[in-house]
């Protein structure tokens, strides 16, 4: 397994789903972690639910001076940061018609610019050590498209991007940027997608199922450690095989 011992992670996005299921598998192998949540409260308990090495934090990932201040907070505290997950997503189903302009700067907002700001912040931090491995949540989505959920993919194609660009920029610093495309996932996020929309994906899944929080988390902490580390700029699909 990832030996993450003496290594220290951020996860944005930590109080729940994947975030939470990656905060854990990051302290499983050794990490120390920083989740984070919106509300301070909920990171606590998020954090204590794991416990070990791990503490929780308030972040609105789409305020650019958290981020950063937040960042600088950790690197400051613990010496170092090694790996960033920028987790934190929302997703809001709308056909193309009924889209709404507070619903585009939500999913921009938070999956674009919060993205940004958070690998932006982590490169910051890398940079000095010359070292330094950062992930971020795209989706099948974003690659494929989906009717109903236009917005939310063009936000996970930029994302895609943003791993895809930064690992360019950032290699000469011995940092790695990876993205992860999951397809459906068992979480809060996809709990409102209903009983016939998640047999639909399944049926078009070949390996009959949905995913699992901890499968995704799995994925990130490979891509995390040094087991990946000759692998950047990708996009790995963590998806069952789903065709959209
Ligand atoms: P979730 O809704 O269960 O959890 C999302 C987390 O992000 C929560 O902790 C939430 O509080 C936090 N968050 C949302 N907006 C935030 C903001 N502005 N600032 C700070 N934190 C914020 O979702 P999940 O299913 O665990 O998804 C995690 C990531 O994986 C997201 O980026 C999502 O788009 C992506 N993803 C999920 C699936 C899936 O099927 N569940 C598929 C593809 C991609």
């Amino acid at each position: 397994m990832t030996d993450l011992a003496g290594r220290v992670a951020l996860v944005t996005g930590g109080t729940r789903g994947i975030g939470l299921a990656t905060a854990r598998a990051l302290a499983d192998a050794g990490a120390t972690v920083v989740l984070t949540g919106r509300d301070e409260t909920r990171a606590k308990e998020a954090a204590a639910s794991i416990g070990g090495a791990v503490t929780g934090r308030a972040l609105e990932v789409g305020d650019a001076s958290a981020v950063s201040a937040l960042v600088r907070a950790v690197a400051k505290e613990h010496g170092r940061l090694d790996i960033a997950v920028a987790n934190a997503g929302v997703l809001e189903d709308a056909l193309v018609g009924m889209i709404r302009e507070d619903l585009v700067d939500r999913m921009l907002g938070t999956n674009v610019a919060g993205t940004i700001h958070t690998v932006q912040a982590a490169a910051r931090a890398m940079m000095r050590r010359k070292a330094g491995s950062i992930v971020v949540l795209a989706s099948i989505v974003g690659e494929r498209g989906s009717a109903g959920q236009t917005a939310y993919a063009a936000s996970k194609a930029a994302v895609a991007n943003v791993a895809r660009s930064t690992a360019k920029e950032l290699g000469r610093y011995g940092i790695r940027v990876n993205a992860v495309a999951p397809g459906v996932i068992e979480t809060d996020m996809t709990a409102h997608l209903g009983e016939r929309v998640l047999a639909d994906r399944v049926e078009h899944t070949p390996l009959g199922r949905l995913g699992t929080a901890d499968e995704v988390a799995r994925v990130i902490r490979f891509l995390a450690g040094d087991e990946a580390s000759f692998v950047t700029g990708q996009v790995l699909g963590v998806d069952g095989g789903l065709v959209l």
